[in-house]
C-alpha cells in the first residue's frame, strides 16, 4: 500500500528538497530549557504565577498578556518557539484526584497531575489509564495538549479516546465544561478533541474526567531481530489480520528490531505470544519480564532523546516505508550524524532522534527528510532541537489542508493571540 507510492520519495541523490528560510530563529533575549533548546521568546524574563484554583488561573490568563502554559515541561520545545510570551501559568498547583470511582471506572483529576502519580493511584485498586508516552512524567494536560501517545495507542488509541469530560478555560476567561462520569454522554462540544494536539494555542486544561480499564494481568513482549523493512510490513499486517490482538508492534532502525507486546490474562497473553512466535520470522525471543522493562524504557529514552539531540516525529499513511527508511538513511550518512528510528506500522508514525555532528548537519537531515516525507504525503514536525537548528530548518513543515480551519478556530478562540505566540508559526 505505501510501497506503491514510496518510490517518488527523495533520495540523497534523486531529490533537491529546496529547503526553508527559519521563521523562527533564535534570538538574543531566548530563554532555554535544561539542554539549552530555545523554548520562548521574550522581551524581558517571564514571571511565573502558580493558581491553585480555577478562577485564580482565569485571572491570571485574562490580566497578563501573551501567555505559556506549562505542566511539567517536559514538551515546551514542541512545534516553533512561543514568541513574546512573558508570563507563564503553571499548573504544578493544580495536581490533584478530585473524585476517584473505582467500580464505575471513571477518575475526575485536575489538569496539571503527573501521569506517573495518576497511574499509582490507580495501580492500588488494580486499575490503569491504558496509555503509555515516553513522558510518564509529563501531566495529564500537557499530554492532551501535545496530541501524544506511545507504542500502545495501536490498541486503545490516544488520550482523547480516554476522556470523558473536559474543563477548560479560555483567552477571554470563558469556563467551558463538557461531558462527565457518565461514559455515554455524546452532548455538547467535545472539548477534549479540540484541545488534543492544539499545543497551549486554544486554551488551559484545567480538568478532565477519564474512563479507566483494569490492569492487566500480564504483558509480554515478543522480538524478531534482523527484520527488514518490507519484512517488518509484512509482519505487523499479518499479525494486525490475525486473532492474536497485538497492543504494540515497534519496529526500531538501525538494530532491525520488531517488537510486538500483549496484555491481558497470564493465560491470555502467553497464548497469544505464542502464536505470534509461529508467525514471525528472523531471530526470535521471548522477553522476561526485567528485559522487556528495560527495551521498553529504553525504546522511551529513545523518543525523548538527550539534551543536544534534534527529534522529529513523522505521521504518514500507515506502514513503514522501505524508500523513507532508506532516504533517512542516506541522507544521515551524507550529514555524518546517527539516526536512530522507531517506527509504529500500524499508525504510519515514526519518530527519529539525530544525534551528533552539528547543528547545520541536523537542519540538513531535517530538510532534505521532510521533503522525502512530504513527498509521500506525511508532514514532519519537530519535537527537539539542537540549538542553532531554528535558524535554518522550520518547526512545522508543508501545511495540511485543514491549515485554514485551524487559523479559524485558532481566531474564534484567541482572537488576540495570547496563547502560546507563534507556536504554529508559519501556518498561524
Ligand atoms: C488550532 C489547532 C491546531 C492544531 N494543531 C495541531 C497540530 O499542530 N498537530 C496535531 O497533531 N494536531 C493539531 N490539532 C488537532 C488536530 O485537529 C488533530 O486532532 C490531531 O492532529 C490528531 O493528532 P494525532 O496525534 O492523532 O495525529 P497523527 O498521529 O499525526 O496522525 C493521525 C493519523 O493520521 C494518519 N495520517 C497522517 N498523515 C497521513 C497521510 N498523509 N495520509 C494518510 N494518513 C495519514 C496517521 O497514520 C495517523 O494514524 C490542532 C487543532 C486545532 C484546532
Amino acid at each position: 500500500m505505501v510501497g506503491a507510492s514510496s518510490s517518488s520519495a527523495s533520495t540523497p541523490g534523486g531529490h533537491s528538497s529546496g529547503g526553508h528560510s527559519s521563521g523562527g530563529g533564535s534570538s538574543a533575549g531566548q530563554n532555554s530549557s535544561a539542554d539549552g533548546t530555545p523554548t520562548f521568546e521574550a522581551s524581558s524574563s517571564p514571571r511565573s504565577i502558580t493558581p491553585t484554583t480555577v478562577k485564580d488561573l482565569r485571572d491570571a490568563v485574562t490580566t497578563n498578556g501573551p501567555v505559556l502554559i506549562r505542566g511539567t515541561g517536559t514538551a515546551t520545545t514542541w512545534g516553533a518557539p512561543v514568541r513574546d510570551a512573558r508570563t507563564t501559568v503553571s499548573l504544578a498547583g493544580m495536581d490533584r484526584v478530585l473524585d476517584y470511582r473505582p467500580a464505575d471506572m471513571t477518575v475526575h483529576v485536575q489538569g496539571g497531575i503527573r501521569l506517573d502519580v495518576l497511574q499509582e493511584e490507580l495501580a492500588e485498586h488494580g486499575q490503569w489509564l491504558p496509555y503509555d508516552p515516553a513522558r510518564s512524567e509529563a501531566t495529564i494536560g500537557g499530554l492532551l495538549a501535545t496530541g501524544d501517545a506511545g507504542p500502545r495507542r495501536m490498541a486503545y488509541g490516544s488520550l482523547r479516546e480516554l476522556v470523558i469530560g473536559a474543563t477548560m478555560v479560555f483567552p477571554d476567561g470563558a469556563i467551558a465544561k463538557s461531558g462527565g462520569h457518565v461514559i455515554k454522554n455524546v452532548a455538547g462540544y467535545d472539548l477534549a478533541k479540540l484541545c488534543h494536539g492544539s499545543l497551549g494555542t486554544l486554551g488551559v486544561v484545567v480538568e478532565l474526567v477519564l474512563r479507566v480499564h483494569p490492569l492487566p494481568q500480564a504483558s509480554r513482549t515478543v522480538m524478531a531481530r534482523d527484520v527488514d523493512t518490507a519484512t517488518a510490513q509484512r509482519l505487523t499486517w499479518a499479525l494486525t489480520k490475525s486473532a492474536v490482538e497485538p497492543t504494540a508492534v515497534e519496529w526500531c532502525e538501525p538494530e532491525q528490531v520488531l517488537a510486538v507486546r500483549f496484555d491481558g490474562t497470564a493465560d491470555g497473553a502467553a497464548a497469544r505470544a505464542a502464536s505470534a512466535r509461529s508467525m514471525l520470522t528472523g531471530s526470535l525471543a521471548e522477553l522476561d519480564a526485567g528485559e522487556a522493562h528495560s527495551f521498553w524504557e529504553s525504546h522511551a529514552a529513545r523518543v525523548v532523546a538527550e539534551p543536544g539531540d534534534t527529534v522529529l516525529r513523522a505521521a504518514t499513511r500507515p506502514g513503514v516505508d522501505p524508500a523513507l527508511v532508506g532516504a533517512l538513511s542516506a541522507w544521515a550518512d551524507r550529514a555524518g550524524v546517527k539516526a536512530l528510528l522507531t517506527c509504529s506500522p500500524a499508525t504510519g508514525a515514526y519518530t527519529v532522534r539525530i544525534t551528533g555532528a552539528d547543528a547545520k548537519a541536523h537542519a540538513e537531515v531535517v530538510k532534505n527528510w521532510r521533503a522525502s516525507v512530504e513527498a509521500v504525503g506525511g508532514f514532519v514536525m519537530l519535537r527537539r532541537r539542537r540549538p542553532g537548528v531554528d535558524a535554518m530548518v522550520e518547526s512545522w513543515g508543508r501545511a495540511p489542508g485543514s491549515v485554514e480551519v485551524m487559523r479559524r478556530v485558532k481566531a474564534n478562540f484567541d482572537p488576540e493571540n495570547r496563547f502560546a505566540p507563534g507556536r504554529f508559526a508559519p501556518w498561524f
